[in-house]
């Protein structure tokens, strides 16, 4: 591991961040024994995974099983459903704690947080994958660089760049004194969070947190399991009690609840463009209740396509498209699911695609064999199997490989390839969130022609991949779909964005595009005070070109 150096701004100084190197886990190795002793830990008990409020743990009400995906027999754990009550105590207990802690100086805060990442790096890292992997079904390796690797960074990074916030001050000249205080919202901050990333889930309460907000975080119900965890680390790293409040259950209940309160003060959120929809409405519908308005981020759904020009490298095309549409099942909002493919290139790459993910083994997370695992519920499950039926009853689709699921023991969806010749098809338009590729096949002289269907065919601007190795075409892909997503990647898969690296986040309906690991992500959570302080104030009223001889 490369040791950290050190960076100073006025007399405070962060360690230099660098991306946490996630570990092989080949079969036999030791990380993966070690991961496997704790999957063992975790699986052997039924854990009752409360709210915590104030520091304290709540367990009342109707409940909720905590299953595993690949095994929906198994139960891993029980949440509590947090009913008005709960909640109102939970934004109670961050407007109380809110004067203290927007007050700790922020290398305080730092402090915490740099040590969280830490111990997301160190003492916790193997209950974070095995939770992750459990709770989520995540692969080992799909595991360990979101729950060990991504929240590590999330914690130092974002700590890196909130020293660059409060560095950056004002001029002050000769008799003045200027200050910037960057003061953290007035009121308190909702984080409700998606179930596909551990980080997300770590790093939406935590970055408004770091900047001196108190926060009401509602994890999602399926990624309970691995919240319980990243809950017990931070407190842990030595956040007060009261600055992060866990809420488990509905999510239309909690956020309903918050949303009305007249101090709620910005919701942090990650989850379906639907949902980010409906609160941001709720949110218009409370306006004339609100102390301030409130600050509203949404990083929602994605269409991610990978556009392949005649001169793209076969190989990395290939290698591209299975990796981006079928790790962790489809399931990153960065995932791919169309592609658009010359017909010189389709011609042997159908045969091929076919016959790899023929080869794809679904099933167990545990098992090194497994590339794909179970889609999250039941819910996720039957959306597939409804695509899958609404796409083979249409003449211009053609089902190349998979299409089937299978409920009996676990949710599992096989990898799916359709070939459309429509390029407005509701595969190209629509998210499913699932192990789905639809390719659309070009006549390679129709370059320029097919960019624009790219940019227009589905409402999501999140990630997009373009392969060539003809300049001027990637010049001519990056003006034309300049913006149909906000991360755009050349001759690479569209999914893997590292913090320090790309920061994510889309336009258009993929969300308000303030870029998670990014200066901007942080900045929202800050409502600018600026103190000017003059050293010798002036004590006439009258300017000199006043004549006062009269
Ligand atoms: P989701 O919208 O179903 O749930 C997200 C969160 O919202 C959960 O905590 C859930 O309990 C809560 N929720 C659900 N219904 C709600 C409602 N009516 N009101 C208020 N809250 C509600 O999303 P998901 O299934 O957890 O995650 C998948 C989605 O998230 C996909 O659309 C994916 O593209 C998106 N996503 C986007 C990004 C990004 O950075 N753009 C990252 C990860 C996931």
């Amino acid at each position: 591991m490369t040791p950290p150096t050190v960076t100073m701004t006025g007399n405070f100084r962060v360690p230099v961040p660098h991306n946490e190197p996630d570990r092989p886990f080949a079969p036999g190795s030791s990380e993966a024994d070690s991961v496997r002793a704790e999957i063992k830990r975790v699986e052997n008990e039924v854990r009752d995974l409360p709210h915590v409020v104030a520091g304290v743990r709540a367990f009342t009400g109707e409940t909720m099983d905590v299953v595993a995906p690949h095994r929906h027999s198994h139960v891993l754990g029980r949440i509590p459903l947090a009913d008005a009550t709960v909640t109102t105590s939970a934004i109670e207990a961050a407007l109380r704690a809110q004067h203290d802690w927007s007050r700790t100086p922020w290398w305080d805060r730092a402090a915490i947080f740099l040590r969280a990442g830490d111990l997301a790096a160190g003492k916790y890292r193997d209950e974070l994958v095995a939770t992750t992997m459990l709770g989520q079904s995540k692969t080992f390796h799909q595991a360990e660089i979101d729950a060990a690797c991504e929240v590590a960074d999330f914690f130092r990074y974002n700590v890196f760049l909130a020293h660059q916030i409060y560095g950056d001050q004002p001029a002050s000249l000769q008799g003045n004194f200027n200050l910037l205080d960057q003061r953290p919202l007035e009121g308190f901050v909702l984080a409700v969070t998606p179930f596909n990333f551990t980080a997300i889930g770590a790093n939406l309460p935590s970055t408004p947190a770091l900047m001196g907000n108190t926060v009401v975080w509602k994890p999602s119900e399926k990624a309970a399991l691995s919240s319980d965890v990243v809950m017990r680390l931070l407190e842990e790293a030595g956040l007060p009690a009261g600055v992060i409040n866990l809420v488990h259950g509905s999510g239309k209940d909690v956020s309903a609840t918050a949303v009305a309160h007249p101090e709620f003060a910005g919701l942090n959120f990650t989850g379906s463009t639907q949902v980010f929809r409906s609160l941001w409405k709720s949110v218009a519908e409370n306006l004339d209740s609100y102390r301030s308005f409130p600050r509203l981020v949404g990083e929602t759904g994605g269409k991610n396509a990978v556009v392949v020009h005649p001169s793209a490298d076969y190989d990395a095309v290939k290698t591209a498209l299975i990796r981006s549409s079928f790790e962790y099942q489809g399931q990153k909002c960065s995932a791919s699911s169309r592609a658009y493919i010359p017909r010189s290139m389709w011609d042997r790459l159908r045969d091929d695609m076919v016959e790899t993910v023929r080869t794809l083994r679904v099933g167990d997370v545990t098992s090194h064999e497994t590339f794909v695992a179970a889609v999250i519920d039941e819910a996720a499950l039957r959306r597939m199997e409804r695509a899958f039926q609404r796409a083979s009853q249409l003449d211009s689709h053609r089902l190349l490989v998979g299409g089937e699921v299978h409920a009996d023991e676990g949710w599992f969806v096989e990898p799916t390839v359709y070939e459309t010749t429509d390029p407005h098809a509701f595969t190209l338009s629509e998210e499913f969130f699932g192990p789905l590729l639809t390719v659309f096949v070009y006549d390679d002289a129709k370059w320029a022609e097919t960019l624009p269907l790219v940019d227009s065919a589905s409402p999501y601007a999140l990630t997009l991949s373009v392969f060539s190795s003809d300049r001027a075409a990637i010049e001519q892909a990056l003006d034309v779909l300049r913006n149909a997503a906000g991360m755009t990647y050349v001759n690479d898969k569209p999914t893997g964005a590292l913090m320090g690296q790309v920061s994510f986040g889309g336009g258009r309906a993929s969300g308000t595009n303030d870029k998670t690991g990014s200066r901007l992500s942080l900045q929202r959570w800050l409502s600018g005070r600026f103190v000017r302080e003059t050293l010798a104030p002036a004590t006439d009223w009258a300017y000199p070109y006043l004549d006062r001889s009269f």
